[in-house]
């Protein structure tokens, strides 16, 4: 990310960004300016900053830059998701997706070069995890794809579910967060940023304590401890009670929930009665639920549920008065769909 000489300013804080400022004897509001430039005009080079004087300009290119991960490759689905390759090192490859949708636009940004949690439906999870995204890396997804998106007067989301467990790289993740809600940076709603994990439970209490929270996304995907052991084994660990009992205690304002996510596997965690289980579960919870059915792809073992059945889990729920939306997959035809992010390690070279 960093040419040799040269600091690179991107993932700094206002507070970092300002101390580098007063160093070179210049007024601390140089620094919002700096800021802005670089999260919400988005400038990668000095010479975009025109409202610093030339001299400081040059000043700051001696000896520092703004570096974003420039996308590799983009690739183009006929729904209009698009999914983007960026080469973050030798070997480190990490994939973040464009959603659009009619009202909003969504970014699905990843934390870490592959996932140690190794998720048996997952494809991410056979990567061996290769090291966490820096702060940098990690907002810098989000304005490489501002960068390129066409529609900049549509709202925007965050989801943070592309690859890697964010609750495994917990300070950069929350200081990426921190940029994204900062008025003097990118000034998001946390509303409008959402985490996604596999249920780390202490990461879970510690993002409960954070001045700046973004909505919590729990992927459940099992309703028992024997089958969530196997299919994500961190489970082994923090069992389901615990993760309920962390989820109790989340603080939520007014109308927030926790989203409870399911990934529906034909014959594993279909049947009316992981539906009636999950019910249980989530009594007493402001919560709603997405039901994600399974992507396939060769190389993991499980299947789909045909739509009667995901529509049968879905009754079950709402019968109960469970808010459960099905999830259809985006980009289908480009691997953009969730749990098909692997980077380039696993894919053909042409993909
Ligand atoms: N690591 C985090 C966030 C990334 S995964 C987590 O596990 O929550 C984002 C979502 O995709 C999770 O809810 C996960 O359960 C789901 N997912 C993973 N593999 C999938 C697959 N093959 N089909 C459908 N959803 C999948
Ligand atoms: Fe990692 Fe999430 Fe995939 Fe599990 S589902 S292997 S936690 S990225």
């Amino acid at each position: 990310m960093q040419t040799e000489h040269k600091i690179n300013l991107m993932g700094l804080s206002p507070e970092e960004i300002q101390d580098i400022v007063v160093q070179m004897d210049e007024p601390a509001f140089r620094a919002r300016q700096i800021c802005s430039g670089i999260y919400r005009r988005h400038a990668l080079s000095w010479d975009h900053l025109t409202d610093l004087s030339k001299s400081l300009r040059q000043k700051l290119c001696e000896k520092y830059e703004v570096q974003y991960p420039l996308a590799h490759q983009a690739f183009q689905s006929k729904d209009g998701t698009r999914r983007y390759l960026f080469g973050l090192g030798p070997q480190e490859w990490i994939e973040s997706v464009f959603i659009p949708e009619d009202s909003r636009d969504t970014f699905c940004i990843s934390t870490q070069v592959g996932c140690a949690v190794g998720c048996l439906y997952c494809l991410t999870g056979k990567l061996a995890m290769r090291r966490n995204l820096a702060a940098g890396e990690i907002i810098g997804q989000v304005l490489a794809l501002l960068k390129d998106r066409e529609t900049p007067s549509k709202r925007l989301n965050v989801v943070i579910m592309g690859m890697g467990e964010p609750l495994f790289n917990y300070d950069n993740v929350m200081k990426a967060i921190r940029l994204m809600t900062d008025a003097r940076a990118m000034a998001l709603s946390p509303r409008r940023i959402t985490l996604s994990t596999s249920g780390v439970v202490p990461g879970i209490r510690k993002l409960a304590l954070e001045p700046v929270i973004p909505n919590l996304a729990i992927s459940l995907n099992a309703t028992t401890d024997k089958l969530r052991d196997q299919l994500i084994p961190i489970n082994r660990k923090w069992k389901i009670s615990e993760l309920m009992e962390a989820c109790r205690s989340f603080p939520l304002e007014k109308r927030q929930r926790i989203t409870f996510e399911y990934v529906l596997i034909a014959g594993i965690n279909d049947a009316p009665e992981d539906a009636r289980r999950m019910v249980r579960l989530l009594a007493g919870l402001k919560q709603k639920v997405n039901l994600i059915p399974f992507n396939e792809d060769p190389r993991l073992p499980f299947t789909s549920p045909d739509e009667e059945r995901v529509l049968a889990f879905q009754k079950i729920l709402v019968d109960r008065s469970i808010t459960a939306s099905i999830r259809r997959a985006r980009g289908a035809d480009i691997s953009a769909a969730c749990g098909l992010l692997a980077g380039r390690e696993i894919r053909n070279p042409s993909q």
